[in-house]
């Protein structure tokens, strides 16, 4: 437990010090500033190389080169079974059992397969709920499937409204959404973070909504995955997708994932198939009739892109030594020192949009500067100039997500730091 915080480079190091994660840093490439690491809040949106994916990487071209054809079969890890190599740490980090969970495609790609088998729509349950502002690809990928079914998106996507001040959601506006419209609802789709205030939902209460309403119930956990501890066998949900590339480290365009609760795992769900979905043990007598693996795997179309999944499994191994319980203790106090700098130093500059109940959150905290836009666009350019790399998002937030695995409290000091700098030249 660490003593009360303190803005101060002495108390920052002592708590970086005392961390016991701390060495995990070590295992990663930080993106230099000016000869000296930058300081690097952007996990949120693209996450940081592990050293280990270089060698990695090396060693399947190594397979390819020596072995041709031979590498599917041969090797230290062959290729016909690779995507099993991540399953169970991915489960682990999702909350899942190993046969509820695959590594394939894009979270783009996978949101379309669950919902072509999980969008069921007909004339009294036409709908898709998703949350106001949701993510552009969420948002195209819902309302397109709503014209490919025939529906118009004008009638049949209903979005519940923010009801708090700064654009988060209580469970109130879901239980009166659900009053509402939970009859016409097919689907619903939500986040597990939202991306632009950073708010965490209660998957499985939100999840005991939708179904008690009859509604099939996805979540997109593209920022909760790797973010927070999930749970989501447990939360009853029918399905959930992700993508890898921003707390899960897995690289630019990774390889993402799919949750398909247990209880469709023998199902006769309808779904676009590929072979390698394809009932193992007989997918290679290439037979006419598609006999789908039972669970998450049947929903497979290709053999996976094998050098894409490498920086997967090789992060996903440090998620399993770190432990999703440890990361989110650390996260906790890293975040809870940045909201703590914020609203203490920084309170005549900054406001939070993200809820203040840990709980109704991850590491990531949308800031806003309270002179404006314009000021707010001004800081941000000054950070990233500076090596404090955080993201924008419109009209008016900063993020900033200290990732536990990488980020120490110094960085948020620094962070703390160049806005004062920022504040105070720009006040004088
Ligand atoms: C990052 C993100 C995506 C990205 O989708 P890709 O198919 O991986 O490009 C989609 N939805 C949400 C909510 C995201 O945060």
């Amino acid at each position: 437990m660490l003593q009360a915080f303190e803005a101060n480079l002495a108390w920052a190091q002592a708590a970086d010090a005392a961390d016991p994660l701390r060495g995990f840093r070590d295992e990663f490439l930080i993106p230099p500033h000016e000869g000296r690491d930058g300081h690097y809040f952007c996990g949120n949106s693209l996450g940081l190389q592990p050293r280990a994916v270089r060698a990695a990487i090396d060693a399947e071209l190594d397979y390819w080169g020596e072995l041709g054809v031979e590498g599917h079969f041969k090797g230290r890890l062959p290729w016909m079974d690779y995507h099993e190599f991540v399953r169970d740490h991915l489960a682990e980090v999702v909350g899942a059992r190993p046969s509820e969970v695959v590594a394939m495609n894009t979270l783009g790609v996978n949101l379309h397969l669950m919902m072509v088998s999980f969008y069921r729509p007909t004339a009294e349950r036409p709908a898709i709920l998703i949350e106001s502002g949701a993510f552009p690809t969420d948002r195209y990928a819902v309302e397109s499937q709503i014209r490919f079914h025939g529906f118009d998106p004008a009638d049949a996507l209903i979005e519940v409204q923010a009801d708090e001040p700064n654009g988060t959601l209580s469970m109130a506006a879901f239980e009166r959404v659900f009053a509402e419209h939970g009859s016409r609802i097919a689907l619903a789709m939500l986040p597990g973070i939202q991306y632009r205030t950073g708010q965490a939902f209660d998957l499985a209460a939100i999840t005991q909504l939708a179904r008690r309403h009859g509604c099939a119930m996805g979540f997109d956990l593209a920022h909760a995955v790797g973010n927070l501890p999930l749970a989501l066998h447990d939360s009853g949900a029918d399905f959930a997708i992700w993508c890898s590339y921003k707390y899960l480290n897995s690289g630019p365009g990774a390889v993402g994932g799919a949750f398909v609760h247990e209880r469709h795992a023998q199902a006769v769900l309808p779904r676009f198939a590929g072979w390698w979905g394809h009932d193992k043990t007989t997918r290679f007598q290439m037979g006419p009739e598609f006999v789908p693996t039972a669970g998450a795997d049947g929903w497979q179309l290709s053999n996976p892109p094998i050098l894409a999944l490498v920086p997967l499994r090789v992060s996903l191994e440090m998620f399993h030594r770190a432990g999703m319980s440890r990361l989110r203790q650390k996260s906790l106090q890293l975040t809870g020192y940045l909201e703590w700098l914020v609203n203490t130093q920084l309170n005549d500059t900054l406001e939070i949009v993200t809820p203040a109940e840990p709980a109704r959150r991850g590491a990531q905290l949308s800031i806003r500067v309270r002179a404006g836009r314009e000021r707010g666009r001004a800081l941000f350019e000054q950070l990233m100039a500076q090596g404090i790399i955080g993201d924008w998002r419109e009209p008016d937030v900063i993020r900033i997500s200290p990732a536990p695995l990488y980020n120490r409290f110094a960085d948020c000091l620094a962070f703390a730091e160049a806005v004062r700098r920022w504040a105070d030249g720009a006040a004088g």
